[in-house]
């Protein structure tokens, strides 16, 4: 397979601000609630919008995914020493970047943003898009967590299937609106 380089993080504070909603971290419900623990520590607020979104007969709508809204930098993001100040509580989605999951398809890339990608090359993506298998080599660590975040989706949409939740594009008309753990938790 020949020798492929390690990610190693080069702290240039790129990833920890933003502009653009699809490049916002998205996380999970129980990844949010803990976001919000954190953020009331630290009297900061946080804003969330559902992303992924099931409905069930009765009208009751269970959020799976939400989109973490944040414009500009972080509001967890240490400026002065170019560090996420919650680094063992951040997000599976802060955990696997430079690596990108499309949650539907399970579809994974490298974030041509990412300055380390950048420093090596296009020939590096270009390799890993012709050898996926050699990610896991690259990206230890964010690999792991993109898999992780792959199980989490995965078995939310099982569960949609086998229990007849449709997917609908927002929570706007819904009865009732719960964390899709919860959902789970009270209706089974
Ligand atoms: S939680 Fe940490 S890693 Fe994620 S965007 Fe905020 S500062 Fe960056
Ligand atoms: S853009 Fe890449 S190198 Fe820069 S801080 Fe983010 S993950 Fe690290």
């Amino acid at each position: 397979m020949g020798r492929v380089p390690r990610f190693e993080c080069l702290f240039c504070e790129l990833c920890c601000y933003f502009e653009d909603p699809v490049e916002m971290p998205t996380v999970f419900p129980k990844e949010k609630r803990l976001l919000e623990e954190l953020a009331e520590e630290r009297g900061v607020s946080l804003e969330f919008e559902p992303l992924l979104v099931f409905r069930d007969g009765e009208g009751r709508c269970a959020v799976a995914l939400y989109r973490w809204v944040i414009r500009g930098f972080c509001p967890f993001f240490d400026r002065g020493t170019r560090r996420c100040t919650i680094h063992g509580s951040k997000p599976l989605a802060c955990r696997m970047y430079p690596l990108l999951l499309e949650v539907n398809t399970g579809r994974l890339m490298v974030s041509g943003k990412c300055e380390w990608v950048r420093r090596m090359g296009r020939r590096l993506i270009e390799r890993l898009n012709a050898q996926p298998q050699l990610i896991p080599r690259v990206f230890p660590a964010e690999f792991d967590a993109a898999r992780a975040a792959f199980l989490e989706a995965a078995s939310a949409l099982e569960y949609a299937e086998k229990h007849g939740l449709k997917r609908v594009d927002s929570v706007e008309g819904c009865s009732e609106v719960y964390d899709f753990d919860d959902y789970v938790t009270r209706f089974g």
